[in-house]
């Protein structure tokens, strides 16, 4: 089998220290299978790019990422570039990105790993065993609808924004869900404002459609954003999987993120086109950029979300998932998850190599 091509954009702050890890565990998955498994080709993105090409994504980078079989990232971003130009800002190259590759699903799962679960703000009882997934709508609705803009209307400084989708939107967002909850518990919760916008009338009524005509096998339930932001807090275990749209999605996933604990330790991934995009929920954190101490746990598990979704790789993916499960179990600790008097504080690299040598010792047991 040809090795999987792999664009990588280590990005900026601490994106290159924690790309570096999930890079290498790829590595030792190539050493364990005896065979080159995975070739991987970094470029430029975001404010390293802008630095060196004035640009926060050059044609190249781009080339690179829709020839590849998958692109891991790191973040982009940082106080050194807010005062660029909107155009030329770091982040741009992220919107850019989705949608040359036509990620129209981003979907990041919230789970707790047993070992952290007194670092999550609610109670132990509510937390155990969490195991979610949200599929945000990405490339439509109220951030991307015209009209848009701020101007004077009869007199009156206004501004506007427009929430609109389409069928077809809405169908294949649909899909991904109920696709990915045959693999889980076959149960989806979609969530909308249905009550007072239109376009999630739409958006109730097409995804219901599409369960009943195409997974008559899922449950189907739907849910107002409000409600279910009360109840990701009151009762989180009742979800499976969820799906909503772009705006509520934004907000949904990180209240969910945090239900988890700490935000380095969640992966992401994006898709819909051909090339899958895998990332760490977290920013660059510039705070504790280049001190060797950022976790790289969320973009080991990215790692894992690409074998899994991308390249069909479930085995691997399980054994990397099991990794950090038993890293964390052996005690081992970044600083954003460590608490006084409980396991031992490490860096980075030293997390990394705990995880490689995990991954080694469940590839050996197979
Ligand atoms: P952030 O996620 O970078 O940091 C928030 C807090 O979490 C900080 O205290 C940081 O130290 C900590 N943190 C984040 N990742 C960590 C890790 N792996 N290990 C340990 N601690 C970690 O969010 P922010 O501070 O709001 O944003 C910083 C920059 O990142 C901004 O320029 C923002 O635009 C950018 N950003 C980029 C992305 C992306 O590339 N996808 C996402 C969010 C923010």
């Amino acid at each position: 089998m040809a090795a999987k091509r792999i664009c990588v954009f280590p990005g900026d702050g601490v994106g290159p220290e924690v790309v570096r890890e999930a890079v290498a565990v790829l590595r030792t998955l190539s050493e364990v299978a005896g065979r080159r498994m995975f070739e991987t080709e970094e470029a430029l993105l975001g404010g390293a790019s802008y630095d060196v090409h004035a640009v926060p994504m050059t044609p190249r980078a781009l080339k690179l990422a829709k020839e590849a079989d998958a692109v891991l990232l790191g973040a982009v971003g940082g106080p050194k570039w807010d005062v660029l130009p909107f155009a030329v800002r770091p982040e741009r190259a992220l919107l850019g990105i989705r949608k040359e590759l036509g990620l129209f699903a981003n979907l990041r799962p919230a789970v707790v790993f047993a070992p952290l679960i007194d670092a999550s703000p609610l109670r132990r009882e509510l937390v155990e065993g969490i195991d979610l997934m949200v599929v945000r709508e990405l490339t439509g609705g109220i951030y991307f609808g015209e009209p848009r803009g701020v101007r004077m209307i009869d007199g009156v400084e206004t501004g506007i924004n427009t929430e609109i989708y389409t069928r077809p939107e809405i169908e294949r967002v649909a899909r991904v869900a109920f696709e990915l909850a045959r693999k889980r518990s076959r149960k989806v919760t979609s969530v909308d404002k249905a009550n007072v916008l239109e376009a999630t009338e739409l958006w109730r009524k097409v995804v219901a459609e599409v369960g009943a005509k195409e997974y008559p096998d899922v449950v189907l339930s739907h849910m107002l954003v409000d409600n279910c932001a009360m109840q990701l807090i009151r009762w989180p275990r009742q979800f499976d999987v969820i799906v909503t749209t772009n705006l509520f999605g934004d907000i949904l996933t990180d209240e969910a993120s945090m239900i988890t604990g700490s935000i380095g330790m969640l992966p992401s991934a994006s898709l819909g086109g051909k090339v899958g995009l895998y990332e760490p929920i977290h920013g660059s954190a510039p705070d504790i950029a280049g001190k060797g101490v950022a976790n790289p746990l969320a973009t080991i598990l990215s790692v894992a979300m690409m074998l899994k979704y991308s390249f069909d790789m479930t085995a691997e993916a399980a054994w990397i998932e099991e990794a950090v499960e038993r890293v964390l179990a052996d005690g081992y600790r970044t600083v954003d998850i460590y608490r006084e008097g409980e396991g031992k504080k490490v860096g980075t690299t030293e997390m990394g190599d705990r995880v490689r040598d995990a991954v080694r010792k469940l590839s050996q047991k197979r």
